[in-house]
């Protein structure tokens, strides 16, 4: 298997002309989301993947609802531009981001038993290389909490255009927030744009979801913005296991 890590393409991020005049509203009601999960569940957490989405959600928790305690996953297969950009995000707002890493004995009998990329060997191979290096690691820093943030969106892909605001996250047994759903990547940009946020500019090289080096490539002009992530596989299991598919007791939007 080829590992791509980059190369020419039209950019696949969509710049609107203007700033769109939904955008203050949609800014408002996603405030209003992240200031009802703190007034409901007290102890709330949100794992930013330095995305363009995270942009976005560390922005409006950062300035507006700071009670938020934010970490990020280093799955130690990063490229290196998200980890120039955690710095640079923490300068901006003077705040550290908890960094959390897998366990080193799993990483090492994984390689031991599958080899460096096993991933690309089979869904199994890859889910177990995504249990150990993100699931662990976010498992354990959700400990504790009663609610975590996320950045999904509806049009991302199909799987996920079913997601609702507030969900019981069965799995890891405490509420799942998602202030960003009806967010459309023109405004997730239009706002990174017009607050001047940093982000990754593998942004503007075609890739719109950025994950591990080896597991992301850049997409092709109207491919979903999920495209480019385990693109060796049956688009209906692109999924790391930090989003869960079944969402069962799923209760009202905040
Ligand atoms: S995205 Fe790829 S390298 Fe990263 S944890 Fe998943 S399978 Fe492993």
């Amino acid at each position: 298997m080829q590992i791509v890590t980059a190369r020419a393409a039209t950019p696949a991020v969509v710049i609107a002309p203007a700033v769109a005049p939904e955008l203050p509203a949609r800014v408002a009601g996603s405030i209003a989301q992240l200031r009802e999960a703190v007034r409901q569940f007290g102890r709330v957490v949100y794992a930013t993947s330095l995305g363009a989405e995270s942009a976005v959600l560390t922005d409006l928790i950062f300035r507006h609802v700071p009670q938020i305690d934010v970490f990020t996953v280093d799955t130690e297969r990063l490229p290196e531009s998200p980890l120039e950009l955690l710095e640079r995000v923490e300068h901006r707002y003077q705040r550290k981001i908890r960094v959390v890493f897998p366990e080193a004995q799993h990483v090492q009998n994984y390689v031991a038993d599958y080899g460096i990329n096993g991933f690309y060997n089979g869904l199994a191979q890859r889910q177990s290389c995504c249990q150990i290096r993100k699931v662990e690691p976010f498992q354990r820093a959700i400990f504790g909490y009663n609610a975590w943030i996320s950045g999904v969106r509806h049009e991302q892909s199909a799987e996920r255009s079913e997601a609702k605001a507030l969900e019981w996250d069965a799995r890891y047994r405490l509420q799942k927030v998602n202030p960003l759903l009806d967010w459309s990547l023109a405004a997730i940009w239009n706002y990174i744009r017009q607050e001047k946020l940093p982000y990754n500019p593998l942004h503007d090289a075609g890739y719109p979801s950025i994950g591990c080096a080896p597991c992301t490539r850049a997409v092709q002009p109207g491919q979903d913005s999920r495209a480019g992530r385990w693109w060796w596989e049956d688009p209906a299991e692109r999924e790391c296991g930090l989003q869960p598919r079944q969402l069962p007791g799923s209760i009202s939007d905040l």
